[in-house]
């Protein structure tokens, strides 16, 4: 669609005019510090690369800053979600229920086990799944529902987990987005029966790759740490301490494992996790304040119960106000310089699930949601300026869209 109305004063970038910035700032960007390179390398120059004693130190730097009871690292965060869903016992048949509004790996894992993701709509305004949404799906085979804290906001969880306890569901929080976050004082990590964490670089804390699975429950714990370790209940380096060769494998699980190098620059990094949420709530509070009057877009609903872990923060143009569409915007603010991004297209219309049975008009939310959301850059390590660039690059290309 081209644009309808044009008021530019100045030429934008889109139509040959000098960018707002010279290089392109991305949608999110991990941080390293000389501390988390020492960290690594003092794991290259040890005696365990993986099953070390990093694993176990980072496990619990983690259960201190979740609260939770236990907490199991694993290679990513997909295969968080895979373990978590082994241990509640979703098998084939069953129905795990999952918001659409996701990255495709929280409903990827459901199929691993042979089980249904049941696609949900979402609240239009927040994005996050609703008690309500959950009650309109349940089936006699729902056997749990995954919660996306959606851009870092966690879901609102008194109703969900009264309702899943009525119907006997398991609450897994997919909290790849929000680390360090809590609801009604509760910390993520310890709301629900399990949460799942990814250490992605575009996450709030990195391992390169990796994830971790979080439960007040030491049964579930330890059906993850089996899971991880191909089946196996105890793992190499116990067996070395024991002075034993034996194992058992009681079912075949995975090599899902995280590494000591990987486990010690998670470590490493954690300490920070504070100081970056401030700083991306900072970010997102500016943002906040600059655009609120502005009729070009809303930003997402925030609810005054939470804080807020913003991994992402993400804004719903205003379609009807704008002569220009989504596609359209996201090029204009590309060629400025601003590394916008979408999140996310929803599940339910990738090919694979389209397969399944979804259509198009089935997660009418989601699907409105889609054509008008773009997520701006936000990462602990932007200055002033890059923020500043941000909002400028926004108010040229949308003022000169304004109907
Ligand atoms: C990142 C992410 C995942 C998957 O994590 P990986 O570490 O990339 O496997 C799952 N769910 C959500 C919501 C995510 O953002």
């Amino acid at each position: 669609m081209a644009r309808s109305v044009l008021k530019v004063n100045r030429k934008l970038a889109i139509d040959g005019g000098t960018p707002v910035r010279s290089t392109l700032l991305p949608y999110g960007k991990q941080s390293i510090s000389q501390e988390d390179i020492q960290a690594v390398t003092k794991v290259l120059e040890s005696a365990w690369l993986t099953t070390g004693p990093a694993v176990a130190h980072f496990e619990r730097s983690l259960e201190k800053k979740t609260g939770a009871k236990h907490v199991a690292t694993v290679s990513n965060g997909t295969a968080a979600l895979h373990a978590a869903l082994y241990a509640v016992g979703i098998g084939p048949g069953d129905e795990v229920l999952v918001p659409t509004m996701t990255f495709a790996a929280s409903a990827n894992a459901v199929r691993y086990l042979g089980a249904v993701p049941k696609l949900t709509d979402v609240d239009p305004t927040t994005l996050l799944i609703t008690a309500e949404e959950i009650s309109k799906n349940i089936s006699s085979r729902t056997k749990a529902v995954i919660c996306v804290d959606y851009a870092g906001q966690p879901c609102d969880y008194d109703p969900i987990i009264t309702l899943a306890k009525k119907h006997n569901l398991k609450v897994i929080v997919d909290a790849c987005h929000s680390l360090g976050g809590s609801y009604k004082g509760r910390r993520v990590g310890t709301i629900g029966d399990l949460s799942t964490f990814s250490f992605h670089p575009v996450k709030h804390i990195t391992t390169g790759e990796g994830g971790a699975v979080s439960t007040d429950h030491p049964n579930l714990n330890k059906k993850i740490l089996t899971f991880r370790n191909h089946g196996i209940s105890t793992d190499h380096r116990q067996r070395e301490e024991a002075g034993t060769f034996f194992y058992s494998v009681d079912e075949p699980g995975y090599n899902y494992r995280l590494s000591d190098i990987q486990c010690a620059l998670g470590d490493s990094q954690l300490k920070h996790l504070d100081e970056w949420i401030k700083k991306r709530q900072s970010i997102a509070f500016r943002y906040d304040k600059e655009f609120s009057s502005r009729p070009w877009f809303s930003p997402l609903r925030t609810s005054q119960a939470v804080s807020h872990a913003y991994h992402l923060y993400v804004i719903q143009l205003n379609l009807d106000r704008l002569g220009a569409d989504r596609a359209w915007v996201f090029s204009a603010l590309r060629a400025e310089g601003i590394g916008v991004n979408v999140h996310y297209i929803p599940v339910h219309l990738h090919p694979f699930y389209r397969e399944l049975g979804y259509k198009k008009g089935q997660l009418p939310n989601a699907e409105a949601a889609y054509e008008r959301i773009l997520t701006l850059p936000l990462f602990p390590t932007m200055s002033e300026s890059d923020v500043s660039s941000v909002i400028e690059a926004v108010e040229r290309v949308l003022s000169s869209v304004l109907k």
